[in-house]
């Protein structure tokens, strides 16, 4: 029996996750959840899974009386309490740089920690990974590609990849005009060809910024170099990705696009377990498309290569400002072809910096946040 707990339970990934877990209720106990502000939701979820734990970070007027059983924290400090909760691993599928101390407390606290919230450690790869090897615990990849290219080392040894060839669906725009692109709205933005998942890692699969993100969050993951990692759009999202060795030798995880799959094998590691989805059935697809992505229509795939090499703040700098143009976004304020250069204007304006501290990170992204703020459009 696997206890775990969940950050960000109410979420596309968190719910995924429960439902996983309720068709396996032999192999996992979750007792701990945490949440944002969809009271109504999580009072659903804690009175189905009965955990010793639960928190909003909003508090809501009240806690209904046939749910006062458990423990409940409200405050940002929920996500650092179900981190340090008593279980076997945690689950952080929390969205944004706001799941950094979540993630680092259940480090500290020496649980394997099951990530989906590639922010953190976009944001803070040398200090979440320092924090992984000093707790002598596993980060478990859930994002469908970091998964694949775990999977795919299943047996590997001492063989060192020789690339990874992280594939992309290309998003909603891969065929579009970039003229078109520019002001795409946000219905269109939203709707992703393969995936349903939450609003801001659509718009980033609209832009490529989420595969700009994945650059990085493999790169801090597999410690590879950033010229080792190749980006490879593949439309139909079966191939989740593959890893290539020194004889030639390309090994790939193939499934059908269903989010359940990376989040079980993380949890059930190294088990598998029936999710409950269809098998993928080849012959029904009869072929599958690979091409290389347009950098000039997708800038946002240079921008990370970019902040890769130039290290220190800058990952933490993409991301904050990132997050910043998405709402802003999402919220009417700017247009969909103004992202990318939003967060190429707010790279080339803060002044690099070292993040060799929990702090140096923190005001990283708050300097990115304030800079790409001012550098909206007014109205
Ligand atoms: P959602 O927006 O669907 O869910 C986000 C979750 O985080 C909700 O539970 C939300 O609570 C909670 N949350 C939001 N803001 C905060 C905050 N400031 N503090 C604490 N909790 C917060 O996101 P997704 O599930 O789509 O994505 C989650 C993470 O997983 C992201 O980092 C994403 O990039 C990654 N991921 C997602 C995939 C997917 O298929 N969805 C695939 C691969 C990676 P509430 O509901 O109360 O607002
Ligand atoms: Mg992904």
């Amino acid at each position: 029996m696997r206890r775990l707990s969940i950050l960000g339970s109410t979420g596309s990934i968190g719910t995924q996750a429960l439902d996983v877990a309720l068709r396996h209720r032999d192999r996992f106990a979750v007792t701990a959840l945490a949440a944002h502000s969809n009271a109504p939701l999580l009072f659903e979820q804690v009175r189905r899974l009965r955990p010793a734990m639960a928190g909003l970070v909003i508090e809501p007027p009240e806690i209904p009386a046939d749910l006062r059983f458990c423990d409940w924290v409200f405050g940002p400090e929920c996500l650092v309490a179900a981190a340090r909760a008593p279980v076997d691993a945690v689950l952080v599928s929390v969205v944004g740089f706001a799941g950094l101390h979540g993630v680092l407390a259940a480090l500290d606290a020496r649980h394997a920690v099951l990530l989906a919230n590639k922010e953190p450690l976009v944001a803070a790869g040398a200090l979440v990974t320092q924090a992984a090897r000093r707790a002598g615990k596993a980060l478990l990849p859930v994002d469908s590609e970091h998964s694949a290219i775990f999977q795919c080392l299943q047996g590997a040894g001492e063989n060192r990849p020789r690339r990874l060839l992280l594939t992309a669906s290309g998003g909603p725009f891969r065929t579009w005009a970039p003229a078109d692109i520019a002001k795409a709205t946000v219905t269109q933005a939203l709707a992703h060809p393969n995936w349903v998942m939450g609003n801001k890692i659509t718009i980033d699969s609209a832009t490529m910024m989420n595969k700009a993100l994945e650059i990085i969050e493999a790169h801090w993951l597999f410690d590879v170099a950033p010229q080792q990692i190749e980006v490879l759009v593949h439309p139909q999202s079966v191939v989740h990705s593959a890893v290539e060795f020194a004889d030639g030798a390309v090994i790939a995880q193939l499934g059908t696009p269903d989010m359940r799959l990376p989040i079980l094998y993380a949890m059930a590691y190294p088990d598998r377990l029936s999710t409950g989805g269809a098998y993928l059935d080849l012959a029904a697809l009869g072929g599958l498309s690979f091409e290389t992505p347009d950098e000039a229509k997708f800038p946002a795939l240079s921008l990370a290569y970019g902040a890769l090499a130039a290290g220190g703040n800058a990952p933490a700098v993409l991301n904050g400002a990132n997050e910043v143009a998405v709402d802003a976004f999402l919220q009417g304020r700017m247009p969909f072809g103004g992202i990318a250069a939003l967060v190429a204007e707010t790279l080339a304006r803060v002044p690099q910096a070292p993040t060799d501290s929990l702090a140096a990170v923190v005001e990283a992204d708050g300097q990115a946040r304030r800079q790409a703020q001012a550098l909206l459009p007014v109205g």
